[in-house]
């Protein structure tokens, strides 16, 4: 007999040194479904089959949600007054609830948000300019891995998000955007023209939701979202890797990869899935992801004092990435009370990026954004 283990199988093997944990509770599964969280297609299928509604009924509810942003049925005024009664019977709308917003120094600002059974996310605007902005997204309440310099891992993991929760996130935000340019008597509405996977939880672990949420942020007929601006960062979950790479996601959206270090020791302690999938494991992975030509896929590295920042460092990182063509973005750790790391001194940071450009690396170091308001990369802890 042919049985084939599933990832949630495959990562709970008792055979290995260290183990992903396990969530604390589920998705809630509300009685009907939420169509905010349905791919065009799927909502197409829905309709039918519960509506016998005719197929261009799932374009135009699809625009209502993701184009629109209307709140009720009632709302979608070119479906029948039955279709409409059908769908409050039938259908939920349920939405996160914005809790507060807090603005950082420097523009960035950090929301939490609130779920119908009563869990704090985050998500973050980061400003590029002053028509466009970048949101950081989450996809898990907490997160499964235990990433030491990171914040969300001290919350623990609680559950996945659903998908629409997901893109929940950034319907928020555009609605709070076009409310502030409202108020303000601004001539346009700032554009969320990015969207990274990088809130907290790791996207890969929650794949099926994360890839509906690109298929729903990327379609045009909602507000898209080129799929060359959005990125989904992961900590080398090489399982979720292997589909990513086999599902063609590369050629849709960029990822990111969180390396950290460039030996196994380092990081076996600093990123304990390395003692499940070490660092050469990872990067065979990342080698099989295809990508589109224009597209390169981007290599995180935080930067700890002491622990991974040396010349060394440097040398041996430019050796590991040598064969890809790829983009690394040094990101100088942010610091926050659960964890025992320092970020390097300035002269560090730039002796440590000197050495990779000199080396032809393309490389950028990440300025903290919000980092006043514990908004900046791995300080998301829903103020726990
Ligand atoms: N789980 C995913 C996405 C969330 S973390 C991942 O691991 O990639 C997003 C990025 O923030 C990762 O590159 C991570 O290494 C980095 N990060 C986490 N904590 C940090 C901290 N305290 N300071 C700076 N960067 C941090």
């Amino acid at each position: 007999m042919c049985y084939t283990l599933g990832l949630a199988e495959r990562l709970s093997m008792s055979d290995s040194v260290w183990q992903i944990r396990r969530p604390s509770s589920g998705i809630p599964r509300a009685a009907a479904p939420n169509l905010r969280g349905m791919s065009r297609v799927e909502l197409g299928e829905w309709l039918t089959r519960e509506l016998g509604a005719p197929r261009f009924r799932a374009d135009q509810v699809f625009g209502w949600l993701h184009l629109h942003r209307v709140d009720s049925f009632e709302a979608m005024t070119n479906l029948s007054k039955r279709e409409r009664a059908a769908l409050g019977e039938r259908a939920s709308l349920d939405r996160l609830q914005v809790d507060t917003v807090q603005r950082a120094r420097d523009g960035t600002r950090k929301l939490r948000l609130r779920t119908t059974d009563g869990h704090a996310i985050e998500s973050v605007l980061i400003p590029n300019d002053e028509r466009g902005l970048t949101q950081c997204i989450s996809s898990q309440v907490g997160c499964a891995l235990d990433c030491r310099f990171c914040a969300t891992a001290s919350l623990g993991f609680t559950r996945n998000l659903d998908t629409w929760e997901i893109v929940e996130q950034v319907t928020r935000a555009r609605e709070l955007l076009a409310s502030e340019a409202l108020s303000e008597g601004a001539e346009w509405t700032p554009r969320i023209t990015n969207v990274v996977y990088m809130g907290m939880g790791e996207p890969l672990h929650n794949f099926n939701q994360v890839r509906r949420s690109i298929e729903i942020l990327t379609d045009d007929v909602g507000d898209a979202i080129a799929g060359r601006r959005i990125t989904v960062s992961t900590s080398g979950l090489v399982p979720a890797i292997e589909r990513f790479a086999r599902e063609g996601l590369g050629l849709e959206v960029g990822l990111a990869v969180s390396l950290n270090a460039t030996t196994d020791p380092v990081r076996d302690q600093v990123m304990p899935i390395n003692q499940r999938w070490s660092i050469a494991t990872l990067l065979a992975a990342v080698r099989e992801v295809p990508t589109s030509r224009r597209r390169r896929v981007t290599f995180e590295y935080v930067l700890l004092r002491d622990v991974n920042d040396t010349d060394g460092d440097a040398r041996r990182l430019v050796s590991l990435l040598r064969e890809f063509r790829c983009h690394v973005n040094v990101i100088p750790f942010n610091p926050h009370p659960h964890a025992p790391y320092q970020r390097p001194s300035d002269r560090r940071i730039q002796d440590f990026v000197a050495i990779l450009r000199e080396a032809g690396v393309q490389c950028w170091l990440r300025t903290p954004r919000g980092d006043d308001i514990q908004a900046a990369c791995g300080q998301l802890a829903a103020d726990a």
